[in-house]
């Protein structure tokens, strides 16, 4: 049955003040253009969470497209219109983004036994979402203001802490939904309630995941990875049988949970550096649940997996260096070399599998070597220039390569620092290369 209550005060003070005066402005426009307006899904969720998040999602009960073209031109935001399904993106220019959908009862095909009187646009479109957690809406039109939209019990979901979909079918509507529930369940530290579980298993027994295309199932795989706990997650799947239901190579055995729990530490600590340069996480993970394969059996896994060329290049070229970096990795370690040699080594690999390699080693001084590369080796840059060296009077050529290599290993072991110094190392170095004294620089 449908609950209402008005949430008017928690939004108020649990909201960002930009945030309710973009939901304020966005009833008012549906006011003006009398349809009603609703904040739907995880954007409600999560402000009953108390967990922040910007990305409203809109549905209007009317023409989608017409409202956010007006409420676009109020916020001066551009306004992406998807015509054939009725919906629109809008582009704030701070950035934000809100989604507009679109609620039309003639759009949904509903069992013709259904007493058509119940029957809502919003609440249709909130049935055709995944979990009932995500299908509370809250009314934005001025005289209904906060009022929360409750037809699927969601509230009560929420307390409690479970998961919960909202008809039998929904899993073989869309099996995605399966890899879904357990990343809700990990992030929130919810539990799949006891019947949505039984469906799962039952979704398992119809192999649905054998009809679903390598694509999408990437793409959940990938959120799995990017969320919190992508390890118990990876778990749980496995535990349910779905990850070998995918392909009988992803049943990864227990004695690989070390080396992904590795990962999943080594990534926390590489996002508490807050670097600009991000890593493909799934792809880390993925080298951790192909570790100790052969190729022929990675490349059964990226072509179920369907990862678009660019990633089977990176998973493949990354595959090929690892042993080798393992290997020189060790003897630095052993022959204590330098920050340059460890330079050296370490800066063929891409971000993935660095992070990887750092994962992967056992010994601690030679994960601290890798964590050093990336945080202080990697971007050591050179205050010399090709043009500072053409002034010693060298002509440009390969020397000129090797000078500036020089320099660079001399700065990466620290033994010159300022700009006057990189100059007096270079020269010396274009000095003993010429075999002559070098030309005074201005
Ligand atoms: P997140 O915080 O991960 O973005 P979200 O709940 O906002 O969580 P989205 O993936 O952005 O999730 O989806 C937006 C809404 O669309 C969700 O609230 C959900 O109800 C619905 N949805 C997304 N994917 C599906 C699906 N496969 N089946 C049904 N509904 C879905």
């Amino acid at each position: 049955k449908r609950q209402e209550k008005n949430i008017r005060q928690i939004l108020l003070e649990r909201l960002p003040k930009d945030i309710v005066s973009l939901l304020q402005l966005a009833g008012q426009t549906g006011q003006e253009l009398d349809v009603a307006v609703y904040a739907v899904g995880g954007f409600v969720r999560d402000m009953l969470l108390g967990i922040p998040n910007d990305d409203i999602d809109l549905v209007v009960e009317g023409d989608g497209i017409a409202f956010a073209q007006n409420l676009g031109r109020k916020l001066g935001a551009r306004v992406r219109p998807h015509l054939k399904f009725r919906t629109a993106v809008l582009i704030l220019p701070g950035g934000q983004k809100i989604d507009v959908a679109t609620a039309r009862l003639e759009y949904y095909e509903y069992p013709a036994a259904l007493p058509i009187v119940e029957l809502s646009s919003l609440k249709m479109d909130l049935y055709r979402r995944d979990f009932s957690i995500n299908t509370l809406a809250i009314h934005l039109c001025p005289p209904h203001f906060g009022r929360l939209v409750d037809f699927f019990g969601g509230q009560q979901d929420i307390k409690d802490g479970v998961i919960r979909v909202l008809h039998s079918l929904s899993f073989v509507e869309d099996p995605t939904r399966i890899i879904r529930a357990i990343r809700f369940e990990q992030r929130f530290q919810f539990k799949i309630g006891g019947q949505t579980e039984r469906l799962i298993k039952n979704a398992v027994r119809l192999n649905i995941f054998q009809k679903l295309s390598g694509a999408r199932i990437r793409h959940e795989l990938r959120l799995l990875a990017e969320d919190s706990a992508p390890l118990d997650a990876f778990i749980r799947m496995r535990d349910l049988g779905l990850l070998q239901e995918i392909h009988p190579l992803l049943h990864f055995p227990q004695t690989k949970e070390a080396l992904l729990e590795e990962i999943e530490r080594v990534i926390t600590w590489y996002k508490l550096l807050f670097r600009e340069e991000a890593p493909d996480i799934w792809i880390v993970y993925f080298l951790g649940l192909v570790s100790g394969f052969d190729t022929h059996q990675v490349q059964a896994l990226t072509s179920r997996l369907r990862f678009p060329p660019k990633r089977i290049e990176l998973v493949e070229s990354t595959r090929r260096q690892l042993r080798y970096v393992a290997m020189q990795l060790a003897q630095w370690g052993k022959n204590g070399g330098s920050a340059a040699d460890l330079y050296d080594i370490l800066s063929p690999l891409s971000l993935e599998g660095l992070l990887y390699t750092m994962a992967k080693q056992r010994k601690l001084e030679l994960k601290k070597a890798v964590s050093h590369y990336l945080t202080h080796l990697q971007d050591v840059g050179i205050l010399v220039t090709g043009s500072d060296i053409k002034k010693m009077g060298l002509e440009p050529g390969p020397r000129f390569a090797n000078i500036l290599r020089a320099v660079k290993r001399a700065v990466l072991n620290g033994e010159v620092r300022t700009r006057e110094d990189q100059l007096k190392y270079a020269r010396r170095m274009a000095a003993s290369l010429q075999g002559q004294e070098p030309k005074a620089v201005s």
